[in-house]
């Protein structure tokens, strides 16, 4: 009897190490993410193959990083993250670390999010004028920066179609339109207050333009929160679609698409699919769901589900809980995998869940969650390690030393993802030393810069065609 159990035991182990084992990559597979991210960013840039890439590769119209001598008060919005806020940012003159910011949350009901476009800005701009009485502003046009983190085909710093929502949105007839032009109409439905909206700016770019503002070798910028994304400075030569090719412009890559084209299946499990196909954009964004926060407590639910099924866990009830979609938050994972936590911790917070585990199932399940964030800092690091070699090789040089502006509360809390993904860059570029800095609130700091930029910029060619 010994022997059997034993023996069922050891079954038990392989079949979990099997399932865990298609989230672990060899350094091979991931020189190939890397590769293939390498080749994603070229089709986005040439002129045939951007209309179609996978990583989208948006113009920005951000042509450089701020130089310090911005000033100037400003207003800023920020949509597409956890919160909506409003806030006002002053920055005073030229000196660093002088930016002042005041800003309030406003909640977006779901309802709001999943209904109509028109909804949705009349909601904005409702809460704008709340936040302008409430700071008493009501009569003083600002020049506003509106950072909305999601794909925009931009054609100026103040003009970008909205290709299609991603994280949790999906309000109705707003896909293919002018994100400004909505905003604007919705001002004047309401009659009550002006705005004078100068930038629209994406989180990634307001992430780099933050960092930027301390330390001038910031020219990527990246975001590991709600989603995935990355931004950098390209030379103007190589974005085949943009006129010019003096100097360089921020693009924003909308990397989280890297794979729509199928190219990295082989990659992607079962479980990844089951979170695709349970998403509210199925078929897209699949990097993003495979390396962010709004995902990676998904699929280890998926894996949870999966191995209860087969009598491996939870002595093999699956509860109404466990089937619940969005029980398992990302921020568990960063809880469990805390180094610091004992498995009896690890066993109450599974409890909170209603989930009735033992020792052995504690066991299991902080296995599961390390695998799966491992692996998406571990893929998020290749596509790093693209983007910075790629940089190096723009300029010609042999080494480089670069800095990435980073957000995003995955990238803050989780207690391994960020080392993992400097390990991999490390091990991926060898030729770049990359430096990571946390971005202190780039959406609202970052906005207000570019804004700052944006207007000085506007400024310039007026007084040089005026010449
Ligand atoms: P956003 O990207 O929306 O601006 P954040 O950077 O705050 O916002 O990211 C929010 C995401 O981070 C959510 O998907 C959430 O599940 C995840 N998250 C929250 N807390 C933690 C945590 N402690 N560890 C890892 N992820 C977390
Ligand atoms: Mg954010």
């Amino acid at each position: 009897m010994v022997t059997a159990v034993a023996q069922r035991l050891a079954s038990q182990r392989k079949e979990i190490d099997d399932t865990l084992a298609a989230f672990a990559l060899s350094p091979t597979q991931l020189q190939e993410v890397k590769a293939k991210m390498h080749m994603e960013l070229e089709r986005g840039l040439k002129k045939d193959s951007h209309p179609t890439a996978s990583v989208k590769m948006l113009p920005t119209y951000v042509y450089r990083t701020p130089d310090g001598t911005e000033r100037g008060k400003y207003l800023a919005l920020d949509l597409g993250g956890t919160n909506f806020r409003v806030l006002v940012v002053k920055i005073r003159t030229g000196m660093r670390n002088s930016v002042r910011m005041y800003n309030k949350i406003y909640a977006i009901p779901l309802e709001i999010m999943q209904g109509t476009g028109e909804e949705l800005f009349d909601h904005i701009v409702q809460c704008i004028s709340d936040f302008l009485d409430y700071m008493g502003m009501k009569n003083t046009r600002l020049p506003l920066g509106f950072t909305f983190s999601f794909p925009c085909n931009q054609t100026g710093i103040d003009k970008g179609d909205l290709v299609c929502w991603t994280k949790g949105f999906k309000a109705t007839e707003c896909e293919g339109y002018d994100v400004v032009d909505m905003l604007r109409e919705a001002i004047k439905r309401r009659n009550e207050f002006d705005l004078d909206i100068v930038a629209i700016v994406n989180d990634t770019v307001g992430t780099m333009m933050t960092c930027a503002y301390e330390d001038p070798k910031c020219q990527i910028g990246l975001i590991a929160g709600t989603g995935s994304n990355v931004c950098y400075m390209e030379e103007m030569k190589n974005i085949e679609f943009v006129e010019g090719d003096e100097g360089q412009m921020c693009v924003n890559t909308e990397w989280g698409g890297f794979g729509e084209n199928d190219n990295i299946e082989d990659i992607r499990t079962r479980y990844d699919r089951e979170v695709d196909g349970g998403s509210l954009n199925p078929g897209k964004q699949r990097f993003e769901k495979m390396t962010s926060g709004m995902y990676l407590g998904e699929i280890v639910r998926q894996i949870l589900i999966d191995l209860t099924k087969h009598g491996l866990l939870f002595r093999g009830r699956i509860t109404e809980r466990l089937k619940t979609k969005g029980i398992f938050e990302t921020k568990f994972l960063s809880q469990i995998e805390s180094d610091r936590l004992a498995l009896l911790q690890v066993r109450s917070i599974l409890q909170s869940l209603g989930l009735d585990s033992t020792c052995d199932d504690s066991i299991i399940v902080k296995e599961v969650c390390g695998a799966v964030s491992h692996r998406a800092a571990q893929i998020c690091g290749a596509g790093m390690a693209a983007v910075v070699d790629k940089i190096r090789e723009n300029r010609g040089l042999d080494n480089l030393e670069i800095t990435v502006g980073v957000d995003g509360t995955l990238y803050k809390l989780h207690p391994h993802f960020s080392t993992i993904l400097k390990d991999t860059v490390r091990e991926l570029a060898p030729n770049c030393k990359v430096d990571f800095i946390l971005s202190e609130d780039g959406s609202g700091k970052g906005a207000a810069l570019i804004t700052a930029v944006a207007q000085q910029l506007e400024s310039n060619s007026k007084f040089f065609s005026a010449l």
